[in-house]
Formats: structure tokens, C-alpha cells, sequence
């Protein structure tokens, strides 16, 4: 506290009453009041020194107002830095912190929560709150401290099986879309499109529904389009997968990819599950003994656990396909396993012509053309070349000013089509 005192070049001034505002008057602004320099001299009449005093004291007042804007100015400007400051302390905090590891939760036990660590694939048992144990399920994905402690739940992966999975309500292919294999489409039928429709019936006969087939044959000749068609005639999702997106670096993912698509599948019941490029995980054993080869060993594993039992499965077929036969683990060939191998051969003959039919079916084409013809000039092409001739057959005529599609086109796009497979073997050739 400031204290007030008299002494100093006031001394004529006595009264202490008046003299408190005093203390404020020196325009030095000493903190005391000892050297108070009065505005008036010591011989001056009260009156004189009344009015220097009023004059003094209203400049101080201004004074004051000024000093007090300036204030408050300052204290606004120091609000704003101390903001400021507490942001980059918290930042900075951040930024020191180490990050958090991504572990999958194993198992709940009365001990502590079981994590498998991604990376390193280390288990560990783990202690968490009540709170965030009643949150957590196996497979959650959680976020670990260097202490192994799970400080957050994460979201689950459904983007990256949105990713992988390709889904389809209502396929719009029907049977009458695809040539040439009808042999293949009544076995495939017979497989797969019963046990959706019908389940009851192996209830009551007293036998498991068939698990799935598997279709192997050359690229291109419909096997999709196959699996597509069940979907679309049973009223089930189509739900596909490729093989190779199975193959996973991390030890568990290509199992809980499985999981993941089987659970789908589940929830979109009935379902069609097509797996193609099965060769991916289903390829003979080689001799190398490597972590990746096991990984694929568990994650077919995975696959033939969750084809086995209907019971557990639901209505959900299964359908896979490879045009590596000859790369296939005998192991998932023995019964019981797939129920049918169905062969899906290039188109004889006659498919080409039904397949010629097929696809220019909405097409202007000319009287002229005859699909037998057709047929026999595009011996030993597969459908999708065929529908491939006919998009570039319709090209030619579009070039050419046409709207109808002539005989030519057909041979035209027929030799373009062979030149292209023709140059896209000799690449990769090179790059083999
Ligand atoms: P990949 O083994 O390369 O996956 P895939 O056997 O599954 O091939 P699809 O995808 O079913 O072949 O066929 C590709 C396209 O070729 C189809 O969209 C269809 O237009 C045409 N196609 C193939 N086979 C036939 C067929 N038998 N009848 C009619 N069209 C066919």
C-alpha cells in the first residue's frame, strides 16, 4: 500500500484529507507521494492554488480516462495471448506425446482383455475400465498406449470391406444372358440355387445342404456372369470377393477379412458369396515353409470353417472360381469341402452362336449376317471376346456413318480383337 505523507516540497499543505488525491497529482506518477510537486508556489493565494489544483486535477482525470481505455485494451490483447498460449501448449503437449499402437482385441477374460497388436502380432493381456469393457467385443479394434493400455475404442473396418467387397442387391444377369454352358448352369443351379430356396427340404430328407461349388475354367467365359444369375434368380445379394485381396501382409487380417465377409453375408441373407481368384489362398503347398505361406494356409482355413455346418452359415452359398485349376491344394478338392467341381470350358460351336445371339440382341444388325458364320470365324474365342466383337463390331459401323452392323464389321473387329490378345500376350511375355 501506498502510504500517503506530507513532507516533500508540499510541506505548506497540512491537511491530509484533500492531500489523498494528491497522491495521484504528481504527473510523474511516482508509486509514493513523497515528492509531490504541487502546481502552484508556496506564496500563492488560496484561491490561486484552489484553481491549479482543479486544472491539475481534471488533467489528471483525462489522464486517468486515457490510461484506463489503454487498460482495458491491454487486457483484451492479453486475453487473446494467454489463448493462444494455452492452444500451443496443448499442441505442443500433442506433438510430445507418443503415438498409440492399433490392436485387435482377442479375447475378454475375467483377467483382463487379451490384444493382439498389428505390426508385430504380440499378445498382450491387458487391464481396462468397467466402462469401456462393456464396449468392447472381440475383433474390436482398439488404440494402446507404450503401456499396452487401451485408451480408445476405433471405428470398425468397414471401409476397408467396402473396399474389398463388392455388393450387389438385385444383379441384374439372368440365365437367359449367358450361352454355351448350359450343362454348367443346371449344375450350378441344382448346388446352389436350392439350398436358398428351398432349405426345408435337406431338413427334412435329413442331409447338409451343399457348402459350394467351385468353377474353373478360362478367363472370360462366364463364370461371374453364373454366380450373378443364381443371385438375381433366388432374389439374394450378390456379394464378391477377390482372392487376392485376401492375401494380407499382417498375420489374422486375411482370416478376419473371412470373418468380415461372411458376417456381411449374414446380415444380407440370403446371400450369394462369390469368391473368385480362389487360387490366391488355395494354391499347392510349396516347399517354402515362410510365415506368408501360413498366413494363406489359415486364412483357407477360415474359409472352409465358415462353409462348414448350413446351421451356422444361413442361406448363403458359396460360389468360387479360379483359372488356375492345376494351381489348386488338393486338400480343399476332397468332398466336403467344395461339393461340386464344375468345369467352364471356352464355347463350342454352337455357344458362340448362341453368345453371337446374346449380345447383339439389342443390336441394329443387318439382315445379312449369319451367327453361324460368325461362329466359326471366331473359333477359340472365349464370351467375353465374343461380346467384345460385337461392341467393336458396332463401332465400325458407327465410323463408317452406319446404323446397321454389317458381316464385315463383325470380321473387322474379330481380327482387331485377335491382334489385341495377340499384343497383350507378347507384353506380358516381356514383363514375365
Ligand atoms: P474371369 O475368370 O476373368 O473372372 P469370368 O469367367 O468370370 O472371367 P465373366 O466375368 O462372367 O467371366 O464374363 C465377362 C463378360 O463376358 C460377361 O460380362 C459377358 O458379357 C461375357 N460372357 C462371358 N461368358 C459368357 C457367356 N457364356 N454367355 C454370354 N456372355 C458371356
Amino acid at each position: 500500500m501506498t502510504s500517503v505523507q506530507t513532507t516533500g516540497s508540499g510541506k505548506g499543505r497540512r491537511d491530509p484529507k484533500p492531500l489523498m488525491s494528491t497522491a495521484v497529482i504528481n504527473p510523474v506518477m511516482s508509486d509514493t507521494v513523497d515528492d509531490v510537486d504541487f502546481p502552484y508556489e508556496d506564496d500563492a493565494s488560496q484561491q490561486q492554488k484552489v484553481e491549479a489544483l482543479e486544472e491539475r486535477l481534471e488533467i489528471l482525470e483525462r489522464q486517468n480516462d486515457e490510461m484506463r481505455d489503454k487498460l482495458l485494451d491491454a487486457n483484451a490483447e492479453n486475453n487473446k495471448y494467454q489463448q493462444k498460449l494455452e492452444r500451443l501448449t496443448h499442441e505442443n503437449k500433442k506433438l510430445k506425446q507418443s503415438p498409440l499402437f492399433v490392436a485387435t482385441v482377442q479375447e475378454l477374460t475375467d483377467e483382463g482383455v487379451i490384444i493382439k497388436q498389428h505390426g508385430n502380432n504380440q499378445e498382450a493381456l491387458t487391464e481396462v475400465t468397467d466402462e469401456m469393457r462393456e464396449e468392447l467385443g472381440p475383433d474390436a479394434r482398439v488404440a494402446v498406449n507404450n503401456s499396452l493400455s487401451i485408451v480408445k475404442q476405433l471405428d470398425s473396418e468397414t471401409d476397408v470391406r467396402a473396399r474389398v467387397m463388392q455388393v450387389d442387391q438385385s444383379p441384374e444377369v439372368s440365365y437367359a444372358d449367358i450361352g454355351g454352358i448350359d450343362e454348367q448352369m443346371e449344375e450350378v443351379r441344382e448346388t446352389v440355387e436350392m439350398p436358398i430356396e428351398s432349405p426345408e427340404m435337406f431338413d427334412e430328407v435329413g442331409i447338409e445342404p451343399p457348402s459350394g461349388v467351385l468353377l474353373y475354367g478360362p478367363p472370360g467365359t462366364g463364370k461371374t456372369m453364373l454366380a450373378k444369375a443364381v443371385a438375381n434368380q433366388t432374389d439374394a445379394t450378390f456379394i464378391k470377393m477377390a482372392g487376392s485381396e485376401l492375401v494380407h501382409k499382417f498375420i489374422g487380417e486375411g482370416a478376419k477379412l473371412v470373418r468380415d465377409l461372411f458376417e456381411l453375408a449374414r446380415q444380407q441373407e440370403p446371400a450369394v458369396v462369390f469368391i473368385d481368384e480362389i487360387d490366391a489362398i488355395a494354391s499347392k503347398r510349396t516347399e517354402s515353409k515362410t510365415s506368408g505361406d501360413a498366413e494363406v494356409q489359415r486364412t483357407m482355413m477360415q474359409l472352409l470353417a465358415e462353409m462348414d455346418g448350413f446351421e451356422d452359415r444361413g442361406q448363403i452359398s458359396i460360389i468360387a472360381a479360379t483359372n488356375r485349376f492345376d494351381m489348386l491344394d488338393r486338400a480343399i478338392l476332397r468332398p466336403g469341402r467344395f461339393d461340386r467341381l464344375i468345369e467352364v470350358p471356352k464355347p463350342d460351336f454352337e455357344g458362340r452362336e448362341m453368345i453371337f445371339e446374346i449380345h447383339t440382341r439389342g443390336m441394329n444388325v443387318a439382315d445379312e449376317v449369319d451367327f453361324a458364320e460368325l461362329a466359326d470365324l471366331a473359333a477359340g474365342a472365349s464370351g467375353a471376346d465374343i461380346k467384345a466383337v460385337c461392341t467393336e463390331a458396332g463401332m465400325y459401323a458407327i465410323r463408317d456413318d452406319r446404323l446397321e452392323v454389317t458381316t464385315e464389321d463383325f470380321e473387322g473387329a474379330w481380327r482387331k480383337i485377335q491382334q489385341t490378345d495377340d499384343e497383350e500376350a507378347e507384353i506380358s511375355k516381356t514383363f514375365a
